[in-house]
């Protein structure tokens, strides 16, 4: 595992320059053991060190904050849902599942709209001010004219973001250009001493499947996730994320919560609340929540979808 140099606790003088140097670790029996599984964006403690050989060994992980499993990363806290004007067209519905299945891990999100220089300004409005009325702020933006990456540069600043949405809306386009124009950290060489020194560590994190045994090529098939840090600050997984919504998070108790136009109907105007606790808003007596909003009908949609597949659980 690769394990970027974050912090070395109290820094020395002559010890700036590690912060970024990438050390090549093992993990400490004891945490195999255990069974305590390291992720990419895992903060882990690094001890053993061979700054010469950029060596070390990962003794300890800290707690995370949230983490993901498609791909396996762990601390995220910031997911780019992306979606395209055109090429593939936008479909509203397809659109709530995914901001369904990306609110339904917790984690903040923002919602980017890439390709619109393929679409004239009334359709850009248009969209706009349907996605403001869902309670979204979408940025628009462009990988081929670079239009709104300034925008999303300024999002992405200082957080640890996944890209997830349909295949085709340009997904890997995007993070090939944050690569391209991300700033390479300045690695000193380091010194000659092997110090343990204490502090948490980004890590990144590369396997290497099994050899298929069938072909006996010795064909490899390699899975690599990876933080690629972003100027200004922050990381972005160069692995996208989920490219279909399962929404197996999402239960029919959370699934009004997942939607910010009930969120705002139930929270935000003081005590008002249903009557029932366990209400589900669909016209039980007392229900606060009206149907006079344009994705009701996709609430109705989903949470039959839920049912069903809780009843067959
Ligand atoms: P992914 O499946 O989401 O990773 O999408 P890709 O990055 O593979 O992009 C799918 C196609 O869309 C490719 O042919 C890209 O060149 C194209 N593409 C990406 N961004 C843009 C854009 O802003 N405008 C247009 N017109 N095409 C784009
Ligand atoms: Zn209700």
């Amino acid at each position: 595992m690769r394990v970027v140099v974050h912090s070395i606790g109290e820094v020395k003088e002559d010890e700036e320059g590690k912060i970024g140097v990438e050390l090549l670790c093992v993990v400490k029996a004891v945490l195999k053991k255990i069974k305590r599984r390291v992720l990419v964006g895992d903060k882990v403690l690094v001890g053993g060190i061979d700054w010469n050989d950029k060596r070390g060994m990962i003794e300890n992980v800290y707690q995370r904050d949230s983490e993901i499993m498609d791909p396996p990363v762990a601390n995220v806290d910031h997911l780019l849902v992306l979606f395209s004007l055109g090429q593939p067209k936008m479909e509203a519905f397809a659109l709530t599942r995914f901001l369904i299945e990306a609110e339904s891990t917790g984690i903040p999100l923002t919602l980017a709209l890439n390709k619109c220089e393929l679409v004239d300004e009334k359709t850009r409005l248009v969209w706009e001010s349907r996605l403001r009325g869902w309670g979204y702020e979408p940025v628009f933006c462009s990988v081929d004219t670079r239009n709104g990456l300034d925008s999303l540069y300024f999002i992405l600043r200082d957080q640890t973001t996944v890209l997830v949405g349909p295949s085709g809306v340009g997904k890997s386009s995007l993070i090939n250009v944050l690569r391209s124009s991300q700033q390479v950290s300045d690695a000193s060489e380091g010194d000659n001493q092997s110090v343990n020194i204490e502090g948490s560590k980004w890590l990144e994190e590369q396997r290497v499947g099994v050899v298929s045994v069938k072909s006996g090529r010795g064909k490899h098939t390699t899975r690599h996730v990876s933080l690629l840090p972003i100027s200004g600050g922050g990381y972005l997984a160069d692995t996208p994320g989920f490219s279909q919504p399962t929404l197996l998070k999402a239960t029919k108790v959370s699934l009004p919560q997942l939607f910010p136009e009930i969120r705002k109907m139930i929270g935000d105007s003081g005590p008002t609340t249903c009557s029932f606790n366990d209400c589900l808003h669909v016209g039980e007596r007392g229900c606060v929540v009206t149907a006079d909003w344009e994705r009701y009908p996709y609430y109705l949609q989903l949470l039959d979808e839920i049912k069903t597949r809780e009843e067959f659980q």
